[in-house]
């Protein structure tokens, strides 16, 4: 089962409801698709994406530098392949180059599914057949109010969902305290609160205001520092109660372990677009597990609820509001959570019916992104 075609197309689209954070004004969200085809005639797709920068720099590396490396190779060979894009993709650091691997090595998994009649959640273990859901707002913006804030969690709750994850970080604590009260209160019980800061915090900061949030009992609290501080984080971790979650701004399972190591993370969020695909993310799963972490991996929810549902620390799976692969229109068949709970696809591979209709519609272009980028990091 050789590789004997690469084929490459990427688009940008804004998601379904703004998004905004502490950090963040997310305009654009670009996704790079990979086809292969293999000597056998079968086809595998891949996807990766970036959060409003980089998607053509990461279509060009795909399709003029890495393409060409595994034409001939034999899908099967997962490891071989990625091995050797990885070593081939070094010298750019991290970030951009496992992002364009894991387009090809979640095409090259999907190729071993349809091989072997297997859905990928089965690949990877099937340790389980469902996994819970939480819903994941991203709107921190000051038009919001705590009206509006507490009219979403009575739909979220109508809709099944018992566990919401929230932004915080506004300039004003008492802001932050005040939409965290009265969530937790219209949740009510049996349910879960999450936080996300998008490393909005400084170290003294955090560990004073952490004193705070730890009275109310949070599922827990994500990425309250930027993402090289793992000293930083170990030293709050020690002074805080509330499981502490981060991963989605770390690329490799070297990264993971320098935070498992200082014992500096409690909830693993690793990224399969963002490590480098299915094999990358596999390794780090195992990793936390052998440090007793449980993982829930960041968006993605499509491909994330296979991974869940293969490793056996799986927690839970983030449905990010206005991200969905079904709402961008980039999926012909809805892969949804329902009364909170997800089923992965159980047809051979990840199980994801891309529409080549929308990614054709929003193409990403040099000259696309140059009208319409304007950077919204604050
Ligand atoms: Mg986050």
């Amino acid at each position: 089962m050789r590789i004997a075609d690469v084929a490459v197309h990427a688009c940008r689209l804004p998601p379904t409801s703004p998004w905004e954070d502490a950090t963040n004004r997310v305009q654009g969200l670009e996704f790079i698709f990979v086809e292969l085809t293999t000597d056998n005639g079968l086809k595998g797709s891949g996807i990766t994406y970036t959060v409003d920068i980089g998607g053509t720099a990461i279509a060009t590396l795909i399709s003029d530098y890495l393409a060409p490396l595994v034409i001939g190779m034999d899908a099967r060979n997962f490891e071989a392949i990625w091995t050797k894009l990885n070593r081939q993709a070094r010298r750019l650091g991290l970030g951009v180059n496992s992002m364009a691997i894991a387009a090809i090595d979640i095409a090259v998994w999907d190729l071993i599914g349809k091989a072997k009649g297997e859905p990928l959640y089965r690949l990877l273990g099937g340790a389980r057949e469902t996994i819970p859901a939480y819903i994941s707002e991203i709107n921190l913006s000051a038009s919001d109010t705590i009206v509006d804030l507490v009219r979403r969690i009575d739909d979220y709750k109508a809709r099944g969902y018992r566990a919401v994850k929230i932004k915080i970080g506004h300039d004003d604590p008492g802001l932050d305290i005040a939409r965290i009260t009265a969530v937790k209160e219209r949740l009510g019980n049996g349910t879960q609160l999450f936080v996300d800061l998008n490393q909005k915090w400084q170290p003294a900061e955090a560990i004073q205001k952490m004193a705070r949030l730890d009275t109310f009992e949070l599922g827990w609290v994500e990425e309250p520092l930027l993402y090289q501080d793992i000293e930083g984080h170990a030293r709050l971790r020690r002074s805080m109660k509330t499981p502490l979650a981060l991963g989605e701004s770390l690329y490799s399972r070297q990264q993971f372990q320098a935070y498992l190591a200082a014992d500096a993370v409690d909830i693993v969020q690793a990224d399969i677009a963002f490590v480098g695909g299915v094999t990358e993310w596999l390794k780090v799963a195992h990793l936390a597990n052998g440090y007793g972490r449980r993982v829930a991996p960041h968006y993605m929810m499509e491909l994330s609820l296979s991974l869940l549902c293969g490793v056996s620390n799986g927690f839970m799976l983030e449905d990010v509001v206005g991200g969905g692969l079904y709402d961008l229109g980039l999926i012909h068949n809805r892969i949804v959570p329902v009364d909170g709970v997800a089923t992965p696809p159980q047809t051979p591979g990840h199980g994801l019916e891309i529409n080549w209709d929308t990614v054709k519609r929003h193409r990403l272009t040099g000259e696309t992104v140059r009208t319409s980028f304007a950077g919204g990091s604050k």
